[in-house]
């Protein structure tokens, strides 16, 4: 236990943490932040990151998110890798609690991100990032002319398949059975596309791969087991994204899928404590739009602070 209050802390170290950090550092508020159980966030998966600003050749997840902690360190962000247990937001200051240990803070900014939902079929980890994504909008162009696949059966999948007919040669969408979440004009739009192929009944036993990477999958019909194998060089998978928000046990308001809601710009149901990045974006989920909030999120902060004295 610390009877230090400190005047923000932020929770988790992607893209939205550390430009709330390198803000409220230059804020002087002296920040101190726990990285998580990942730090660096989901760019620590990732291979070539092509589209955020500045980098004009692209640059790898990894090193990236080392220069953003880098640039924030420089300014006087404190960073722990460690993981917050939970949270007490019924009285300030706020207490939080991590890995055994009690803190104390004025306010507080959430940037712990969302899982992208994965399917757990044999051969996937050891293929992820390297032909099996979750992200059609980062890694779509690195499959040009080639045939992938788009797991699921929602609008994001729908969605994903017609953005990836801009660069591969097939595009083929599996679901497990024949009903489809997406709406009926996102369906269509797919379905009447001539590079998109839609099968329903079709779930991934197991990917295949050779030395260049993924090289296909076993297929099954949920109905008979019976299987078949597909060719490919790159798979979508778009069964959902969950925000992790449950360390907050039910304190935050947020939406029935648990994405947090803000109310006055970046802050949420709880004055003084801030939300930025995949934990509220049901929509764009980028690295730069992680980032963007990560900066409104600092001086939200900072202005809320100022106006407490
Ligand atoms: C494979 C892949 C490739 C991608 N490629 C691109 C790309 O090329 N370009 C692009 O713009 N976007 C890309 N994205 C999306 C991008 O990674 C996300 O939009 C971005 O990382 C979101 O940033 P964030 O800061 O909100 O959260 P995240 O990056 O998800 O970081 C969340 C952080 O919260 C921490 N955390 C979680 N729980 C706790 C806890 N209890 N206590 C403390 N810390 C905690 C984690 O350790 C982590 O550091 C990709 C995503 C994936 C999965």
């Amino acid at each position: 236990m610390t009877d230090e209050v400190r005047n923000v802390i932020i929770i988790g170290s992607g893209p939205a943490g550390y430009t709330a950090g390198l803000y409220s550092a230059r804020a002087l508020l002296e920040p101190l932040m726990f990285a998580g159980y990942m730090s660096g966030g989901q760019l620590m998966l990732t291979s070539d990151i092509e589209n955020f600003p500045g980098y004009p050749e692209g640059i790898g997840g990894p090193e990236m998110m080392i220069q953003l902690r880098e640039q924030a360190e420089r300014f006087g962000l404190e960073v722990q890798d460690k993981n917050v247990e939970k949270v007490d937001f019924s009285e300030k200051p706020f207490k939080i609690w991590v890995e055994g240990e009690l803190f104390l803070s004025k306010s507080v900014i959430i940037c712990t991100g969302a899982e992208s939902i994965w399917l757990g079929a044999e051969g996937e980890e050891e293929q992820k990032g390297r032909g099996i994504s979750t992200c059609a909008t980062c890694d779509g162009a690195f499959f040009r002319e080639q045939e992938v696949l788009v797991i699921g059966g929602g609008d994001s999948a729908m969605e994903e398949a017609t953005f990836l007919t801009r660069f591969a040669s097939k595009v083929t969408v599996l679901h497990r059975r024949d009903v489809f979440r997406a709406s009926k004009v996102m369906y269509e739009r797919a379905a009447n596309n001539p590079k998109i192929e839609i099968r329903p009944f079709r779930s991934v036993k197991s990917w295949l791969s050779d030395d260049s990477g993924l090289s296909g999958a076993i297929l099954e019909d949920p109905r008979d087991g019976s299987t078949e194998e597909i060719s490919c060089t790159g798979a979508f998978i778009a069964i959902g994204h969950k925000p992790i928000t449950t360390f907050l046990g039910g304190q935050i308001e947020t939406d029935n899928s648990g994405y947090i809601l803000p109310k006055t710009h970046t802050m949420t149901s709880v004055s003084g404590v801030f939300a930025a990045g995949d934990v509220v974006d049901t929509r764009y989920r980028q690295a730069i739009t992680a980032a963007g909030m990560g900066c409104q999120a600092a001086i939200d902060a900072e202005k809320w602070l100022e106006e407490q004295h």
